[in-house]
């Protein structure tokens, strides 16, 4: 198995220490510090040997990306070309994942990130479509209001508070009918 960033040999690793009825995960590791590797059966085989913890309220913590990661990464196990997947809406926190074998591809220290956070159990939950569907929306809908706090400022607010005005009334197709039209053209004849 060769790590995707630099080509070098996995070495065998502990993933994770046996801790508080908790048992350890054995996997594979970057020698320069690349990166880990997390193969689908003992990943499987390890969370079917304990109680999954309950789902975690924290936040994931943010984690600074390592290497190049525009270049797409091929799968230590099979070479297949791995899909990222976000782990956290905010961005800064991504997994690589085999479709083909299952395998997981942790960046520099999103292992630790992943770990700490309590995700390990959730993981397969994480890689879901519908939780990237989710978290993809979640990015969206941020950027999209970002984007116009940007560029309209307290107008925003003018805009917003008109908005939920306009909503709530009774003829508001006849309150945005007259919004578009420009000042000063000749009015439409409404019936
Ligand atoms: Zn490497
Ligand atoms: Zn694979």
């Amino acid at each position: 198995m060769t790590c995707p960033l630099c080509d070098a040999d996995l070495e065998r690793s502990t993933l994770l220490d046996p801790s508080d009825g908790v048992p350890g995960l054995r996997g594979f590791r970057c020698p320069r510090g690349h990166g880990s590797f997390l193969p689908a059966d003992l990943y499987f085989a390890w969370r079917e040997r304990h109680e999954p913890a309950d789902a975690p309220s924290e936040p994931v913590p943010s984690s600074e990306e390592v290497g190049d990661v525009k270049r797409a990464k091929l799968c230590p196990q099979d070479e297949r070309i791995m899909s990222r997947y976000r782990v956290r809406p905010e961005g800064g926190f991504w997994l690589d994942r085999c479709a083909t074998c299952g395998g997981v591809w942790f960046d520099g220290d999103e292992w630790d990130a992943t770990v700490e956070a309590g995700l390990l159990d959730r993981l397969p939950t994480l890689l879901t479509d519908a939780w990237q569907r989710q978290a993809e929306r979640a990015v969206a809908a941020g950027g999209t209001e970002d984007r116009l706090r940007d560029r309209l400022g307290e107008d925003l607010d003018r805009v917003d508070g008109f908005r939920a005005w306009a909503w709530q009334h009774p003829q508001r197709h006849l309150i945005f009918s007259r919004l578009r039209e420009r000042p000063g053209e000749p009015e439409e004849v409404l019936d």
